[in-house]
């Protein structure tokens, strides 16, 4: 069967008969299949978005505020159908996604509320008989490009804000996940038609039409530095205002005085959820040296105890990966670190028991060495390549030794390492002792290569609102216009009468 693409609050055909396949990771074979969304379809999404967005601009807060929590509602009414058809396009764990629809549907109970409390506000003005004022605006129609990971939840911290603060969206998923995006239009279809539009396709055929077009006003995306670079290029002679939020490559220290019956299971769930394919998983550990031999055995153990399988199995710790590329991706770079004098201690190979599907096993890797691509290119797979650091100075070093700057996690009590951290560490979120914890009212972005701007809290929706000043005089009185030269010079005090 095939997905319709869904424009102006309706099902519709693509122009084209082509389509893109979606496969079950687990098991490899064809479960569905979506329109490949031509140009055409774009425009068309983009003609839509536009006509819908001068009267869902002038929507009271109020009633969008009604409207955004009835979508939480509804996607808490059919939370369980999308996480198993997120589990069957994409492998994570069923558990996982459940978690994913319930954090998707409170953040748009959160955009709520704060669309329809925060304003502009009223500066001093220069004199009394004027008023100052600081507008916030929507831009229009923002694209929102999102990866496979986590599609409804990335989906969410874009589109969420963007409605509250008045703007119309399209939504293009990922082709690897597109399916639990087209569902999600019954959940939007309580919205004015063309407020929100979802189509499928390539990214070099619909995300360039939504990103070149100049009647698209903002562009949100979540993905990987390369692309996200390749938009930014592409947007810039239209000087359209980009959101990036890019890849990763994020450390974990751990310091001695770390409980090691937390700290381990800890640093393995931060480097193993989803598969090790969140933007934020753990993809570097540097342990102290004096524990170092300990953590290492007892993550081996620990690893080495976790279920690999199918996400739809309720069993199941450690899903598939998503496509076969990613997994090639993951055993190229330990197959060039173990070249290079790493020594494998778990896993670092597929599960013999899996011979069908994108497996690959949760893998412990020692002897790692800054320069090797496993210690700085973003891997996103199962992978803990794990260091041992002597000095706390050392280990600030090695954190922030890659060109990513997306989160930073650290085990310890002790104070003053923990300022150093927070202080020092080049990232955008920085999690102490509760790993990958996210919270609707704390932003969350990259700082270097892993991207710019911020989801999520207040900042989430002024990324969405352009700002305007207003200069009211009421007096009608004269100002100074063309004023004779001499006598401004005379008032002035330059000149001497
Ligand atoms: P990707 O960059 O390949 O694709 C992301 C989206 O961009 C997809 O919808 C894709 O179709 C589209 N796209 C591809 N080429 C395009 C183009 N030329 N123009 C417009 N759109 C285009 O990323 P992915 O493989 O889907 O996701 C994994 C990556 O996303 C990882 O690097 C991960 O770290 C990153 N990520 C970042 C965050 C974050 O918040 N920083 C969150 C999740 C994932």
């Amino acid at each position: 069967m095939i997905e319709s693409i869904w424009i102006n609050g309706e099902f519709v055909d693509s122009t084209s008969d082509e389509v893109i396949e979606v496969i079950n990771p687990a098991t490899e074979e064809i479960v569905h299949s979506v329109p490949a969304g031509t140009v055409e379809d774009t425009c068309r999404a983009i003609e839509a978005a536009n006509a819908a967005f001068p009267s869902w601009r002038s929507v009271p807060g109020v009633e969008k505020a009604e409207l955004l929590h009835e979508v939480a509602t509804k996607l808490r009414a059919k939370a369980e159908k999308l996480a198993v058809t997120l589990t069957l396009e994409e492998g994570k764990p069923l558990i996982e996604n459940r978690d994913e629809m319930g954090w998707s549907a409170a953040c748009f109970d959160y955009y709520a509320e704060i669309g329809r409390h925060s304003r502009g506000r009223v500066i001093p003005s220069i004199e009394a008989s004027q008023l100052s004022l600081v507008l916030k605006e929507p831009y229009g129609v923002v694209a929102c490009i999102v990866p496979w990971n986590y599609p409804i939840l990335l989906m969410s911290w874009k589109v969420a804000p963007a409605l509250a603060a008045g703007n119309t969206v399209i939504i293009k998923p990922s082709s690897i996940t597109p399916l639990s995006t087209l569902r999600f239009a019954e959940i939007f279809d309580h919205l004015p038609p063309g407020v929100v539009n979802i189509i499928t396709g390539a990214g070099d055929v619909v995300g360039d039409e939504l990103v070149t077009s100049p009647d698209t006003h903002l562009v949100a995306f979540t993905g990987s530095t390369v692309v996200g670079q390749r938009i930014a290029a592409l947007a810039a002679p239209l000087v359209k205002k980009v959101h990036l939020e890019l890849g990763g490559k994020d450390p974990f220290v751990v310091c001695e005085d770390a409980d090691l019956g937390v700290a381990v299971p800890g640093v393995a769930w931060a480097a193993l959820l989803n598969t090790r394919q969140v933007c934020t998983s753990t993809e570097r550990v540097y342990v102290q040296r004096s524990i170092f031999d300990e953590f290492t055995t007892r993550m081996v153990e620990y690893v080495k105890s976790l279920r690999v399988g199918p996400g739809i199995e309720p069993t199941t710790d450690v899903g598939p990966m998503a496509r076969a590329p990613y997994r090639a991706k993951v055993e190229a770079q330990v197959e060039d670190a173990v070249a290079r004098g790493a020594r494998v201690l778990a896993g670092g190979r597929r599960p013999p028991q899996l011979p069908r599907g994108f497996y690959y096993e949760p893998t412990v890797l020692v002897g790692v060495k800054p320069a090797m691509d496993i210690m700085r290119e973003e891997t996103f797979g199962p992978v803990i390549p794990i260091a041992p650091y002597d000095t706390f100075d050392e280990a600030i070093e090695l954190a922030n030794s890659t060109t990513y700057g997306l989160g930073a996690n650290l085990y310890t009590h002790n104070a003053l390492y923990v300022k150093r951290f927070y202080e020092e560490v080049k990232a955008g979120t920085i999690w102490i002792n509760d790993p990958l914890t996210d919270n609707d009212a704390g932003p969350f972005g990259g700082m270097k290569l892993s991207g710019m701007g911020r989801e999520l809290g207040e900042e989430g929706i002024e990324e969405f609102r352009e700002t305007k000043h207003i200069h009211w005089d009421f007096s009608m009185e004269k100002k100074v216009w063309w004023y004779p030269y001499e006598e401004y010079n005379k008032e002035s005090g330059y000149i001497e009468e």
